[in-house]
């Protein structure tokens, strides 16, 4: 060997794509990443300009704080709670605590791109099951278990197919798992289904169940990187053992409290998504574009196959409009679409209208 040479795994790793976006100032509409339309909160974005005064300062090391908001906001146990530079962050302590050489990853046919490459770069081999006409299968999952099965990671609902599962097909699996195997229930749209608690109550009494969220998507905080993970304390003993220490900074930790304080902002957000992604999906419904019923804040538009999706997404494009190819999650027909707000759904649908008429004439 005349060089260095990566652990096994890591050259098959390949790099995550994030959305697409346009230059800066540019009259283009993003619609590629599943942010919030409306952008942060404005508290949110006052509080970080207060904090950005004590960025000479070290962070609380733990976040202490955030983790008490964020328990006090759902009901939790702030000890119970782990932050991450995203939620991106704690997948990846995850796979690396619990997942090695030899082991295998279990995550479903359209998956979260990171379970992939937090297996490979744990070193471990990633399993990927079949999921039911774009639906999470959960005897497809317990039938790939095995005895060196150490993770299953669903999101639910998931990206980028917008469906999910019940509470209690998710408890059925919970249930049904071997005990040493950890179950990951990645949430990060759950804010956008109604009467749902992300799996928390499940990773409350369950040792073997980790819940993942995120302020990324509803709070509007992509840009600072913010998540956290919910499970048992044996478990965050385990992952904090991991995780750098001052993890999150002060600017993040302070935008975060307050855009989960700013109820008016999350109460728009959450409103206008829910009846903007009716009003998209019935829109491209009427010009022959199917999609499933969505429960989070983008949908996932279907085409006749790869050829008409791909051209559709040049169309977009050259219309100034950024979508999401998904060919990567198994999906090449398909173009994930975040729900924007009212202007710019008006628009997607018009230029996919405009592309649909003018590929049959
Ligand atoms: C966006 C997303 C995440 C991670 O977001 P972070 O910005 O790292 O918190 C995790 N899982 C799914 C399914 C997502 O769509």
């Amino acid at each position: 060997m005349n060089k260095p040479v990566p652990q096994p795994g890591i050259m098959e790793i390949d790099l995550y794509v994030g959305g697409a976006s346009g230059a800066p100032g540019s009259n283009v509409v993003k619609l590629s990443s599943n942010e919030n339309p409306f952008g942060p909160s404005e508290a949110a974005v006052k509080a970080a300009g207060v904090a950005a005064h004590q960025m000479h300062r070290y962070p609380e090391i733990d976040g202490y704080s955030l983790r008490v908001a964020l328990a006090d906001k759902y009901g939790l146990e702030a000890d119970n709670i782990i932050l991450g530079v995203g939620s991106d962050e704690i997948l990846q302590m995850i796979c690396n605590a619990y997942a090695g050489p030899g082991d295998e990853v279990i995550y479903t046919q359209h998956g979260f791109a990171m379970y992939r490459i937090c297996a490979l770069g744990a070193g471990a081999t990633p399993v990927e099951v079949p999921e039911c006409e774009r639906v999470t299968d959960v005897d497809a999952i317990l039938a790939a278990v095995t005895d060196a099965t150490r993770i299953v990671f669903i999101a639910n609902p998931n990206n980028p197919t917008s469906t999910m599962i019940g509470l209690a097909e998710v408890t059925r699996l919970a249930d049904s798992l071997p005990p040493h195997v950890v179950l990951v229930l990645d949430g990060a749209y759950a804010e956008f289904v109604e009467e749902y608690d992300g799996g928390a109550e499940l990773a409350r009494t369950r040792p073997n169940v980790i819940m993942t969220r995120t302020f990324s998507k509803l709070y509007g905080l992509g840009g600072l990187r913010v998540g956290w993970g919910y499970a048992q304390r044996d478990v965050i003993d385990v992952l904090n053992r991991l995780r750098a220490p001052f993890n999150i900074s002060t600017i993040a930790l302070e935008a975060a409290k307050a855009a989960l304080a700013d109820t008016a902002h999350i109460d728009k957000s959450l409103a206008e998504n829910a009846r903007l992604r009716v009003w998209l999906s019935e829109a491209l419904a009427a010009i022959g574009v199917q999609s499933d019923a969505s429960m989070t804040n983008f949908i996932l538009a279907r085409f006749h196959d790869q050829e008409e999706a791909e051209a559709c997404n040049e169309y977009l494009k050259a219309q100034g409009l950024i979508v999401r190819p998904v060919s990567s999650y198994n999906l090449p027909h398909c173009l994930r679409i975040t729900v924007g707000d009212e202007p710019s759904c008006r628009r997607v649908a018009h230029a996919i209208g405009a592309f649909k008429a003018g590929a049959r004439a």
